[in-house]
């Protein structure tokens, strides 16, 4: 298991702490024992000088210089050897009277040698009388017998002396451990609870908080560093989320676009594929990373991608395309410049601009259609009568052709601006509460002529829950109007009309029946286009062909709609639902 940095951090401060300590113990404790040693050699000094300045004031001579120094030296608690100037071992406190003639002479002992007036020389060495390290010091006194005061200690009682030093060091280094790992530990703990405060920072950066800490991270490097590496987060995370808003704005668009985008990246993989480009092209989301040549499958959108890719651009074109095929689009691909490079492709869905173009060259040719029959009966008319004058009867006739045709013209013209009106929605609704009987017996006055003349029966029925509507009057009696003239143009004589209103859902039905030859079913839809008519040889001459359209662009003005079909018994009916 790896170790945690804060005891990492603990082992290395109690380390160094151990080490300085030791040290520091080492070096006291040395120079303590070469202090110690220094004042032992002194005191041995003072001894020896002291002994030597006692000497020479007092008497003691021959067998009493040894018991002298057998006293003085249990007063020191040290060897005391006293020598004549010859070397001779005049008194020892380490051997009797008997022994000390046995002794070696001392002359030669570095002590000795070395031993001043006033500065006694201190010598460490082996003796071969005691058989035992000892330090000495000697000096010379100016007693008549005895030339040198020798003061010896044995070196163990020095060493033992110095060692209690050391001893004491230990302890010292013992007592100091302790309160070394207690800051070892205080200061390890300081610093991992500040990395801990950074790490945790940290974290909750990398799981995608990036609200900014109330953590004071510190003055010391350790601060400046997590500053910086904060102030380097947040301006990353500024920057994403900024890219982030880029994407997301930048995908509603692309979502939001009727064109359909398909954008490829240089090695021709799809990176990019809105979602009108997706029921274009009928494919889905997982056509993102493919190549262009897996998932287009229309062969002239892959070759202008392949142009696109090379750097060149195709002509645009125009393709059906489509779950049915039906529609048609307008695709141009080009290529992306920059360092990336690519391709991108953009779907124009002209359906609606084609069948408009379509609708408007329609109407234009059955404009001039219906306007060239009644203009070429005019004109031969006009020719005839301006050639040579007919007799007043035959005149009287071409006139009234000439006003029919008029007439019809003029039928077509109104119709023609009321469409264009309805078109560009100049009609305005004004909203009343209408009497339905009241518009169903004046539409049957209007007609009333006609209907006569052709001996056709009209029955009205009204529901008690339908004899009000919300509608504007006067179209309401136009689109009425229109409905029950088809019925009277298009029925046999004797026919039997009906004009009906019920109530249903909540909405009101107007309905117009006939017993005539009713609308093939393949046209009951068609025949509210414009200038369509179902059979144009039996159609009505004063028709128009535009009625029906004018009826459905009226209703849906109201919110409602209009529909044809037959009755189960022979005949036409036409509905027209108004909401209540
Ligand atoms: P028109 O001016 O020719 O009557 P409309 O738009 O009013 O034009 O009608 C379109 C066509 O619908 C008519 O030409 C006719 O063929 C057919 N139609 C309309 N009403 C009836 C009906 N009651 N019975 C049979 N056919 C009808």
């Amino acid at each position: 298991m790896p170790l945690s940095f804060r005891t990492r951090i603990f082992a290395a401060s109690l380390t160094v702490a151990a080490a300085a300590l030791a040290l520091a113990t080492l070096i006291i404790a040395w120079e303590l024992r070469r202090e110690e040693r220094a004042v032992i050699e002194q005191r041995l000094r003072d001894q020896t000088r002291l002994i030597a300045e006692l000497l020479s004031q007092g008497t003691a001579a021959g067998a009493g210089l040894d018991a002298e120094a057998d006293r003085l030296a249990e007063l020191l608690d040290a060897r005391l050897t006293l020598i004549a100037s010859d070397g001779r071992v005049v008194g020892d406190s380490t051997a009797d009277d008997g022994a000390l003639a046995a002794l070696e002479n001392h002359s030669d002992r570095p002590e000795v040698q070395q031993a001043g007036t006033r500065e006694a020389a201190v010598v460490a060495r082996y003796s071969t009388t005691v058989e035992a390290d000892l330090l000495y010091a000697a000096v010379r006194t100016t007693h008549p017998q005895v030339a040198y005061v020798r003061v010896a200690l044995p070196l163990t009682t020095v060493a033992e002396q110095v060692r209690r030093v050391g001893i004491n060091a230990l302890l010292a280094f013992a007592l100091a451990a302790p309160v070394a790992v207690a800051l070892a530990w205080l200061s390890s703990w300081l610093l991992s609870r500040r990395l801990q405060a950074i790490a945790g920072v940290a974290r909750q950066y990398s799981a995608g908080d990036l609200a900014r800490p109330s953590y004071d991270y510190g003055d010391d490097e350790l601060g400046t560093v997590a500053r910086v590496l904060d102030a380097s987060v947040q301006e990353l995370g500024r920057r994403l989320e900024e890219i982030s808003r880029d994407r997301a704005r930048m995908e509603a668009i692309l979502s939001g676009m009727v064109e359909g985008v398909l954008v490829l990246d240089r090695q021709g993989r799809v990176q990019l594929v809105n979602r009108a480009a997706q029921t274009m092209l009928q494919v889905d989301h997982a056509a993102v990373g493919r190549r262009y040549l897996e998932v287009v499958r229309h062969p002239d959108i892959s070759a202008q991608l392949t142009a696109a890719l090379g750097g060149g651009q195709a002509e645009p074109r125009e393709l059906p395309l489509g779950a049915s095929g039906t529609r048609t689009f307008v695709a141009r691909a080009a290529p992306v410049a920059g360092p990336n490079g690519g391709a991108v492709l953009v779907l124009h869905d002209i359906t609606d601009l084609r069948r408009a173009d379509q609708i408007r060259r329609d109407f234009v040719a059955n404009v001039s259609h219906e306007l060239r029959t009644p203009l070429t009966a005019i004109r031969g008319y006009v020719e005839a009568l301006s050639e040579e004058p007919p007799d007043p009867a035959l005149a009287r006739r071409f006139v009234d052709v000439i006003a029919r045709h008029t007439a019809r013209m003029e039928r077509l013209v109104a119709d023609l601006l009321r469409l264009a009106r309805l078109d560009a929605r100049q009609e305005r609704l004004d909203v009343t509460t209408c009497d339905v009987e009241q518009i169903f017996t004046a539409v049957q006055a209007d007609l009333a002529g006609a209907i006569d003349a052709k001996r056709q029966q009209v029955a009205l029925s009204i529901a008690a829950d339908a004899r009000v509507v919300r509608a504007d009057s006067a179209k309401l009696r136009d689109v009425v109007g229109n409905l029950v003239e088809n019925a009277v143009n298009y029925s046999p004589e004797g026919a039997a009309l009906r004009l009906e209103a019920v109530r249903r859902d909540g909405a009101v039905d107007l309905v117009v029946s006939d017993s005539g030859p009713g609308i093939p079913p393949a046209d009951l839809t068609r025949v509210f286009e414009r200038f369509y008519r179902v059979d144009r040889s039996r159609s009505h001459p004063g028709g128009t062909g535009l009625g029906l359209a004018i009826v459905r662009q009226l209703v849906e003005l109201h919110g409602g709609s209009v529909r044809a079909e037959n009755r189960p018994e022979g005949g036409a009916r036409f509905t027209v639902t108004l909401p209540a």
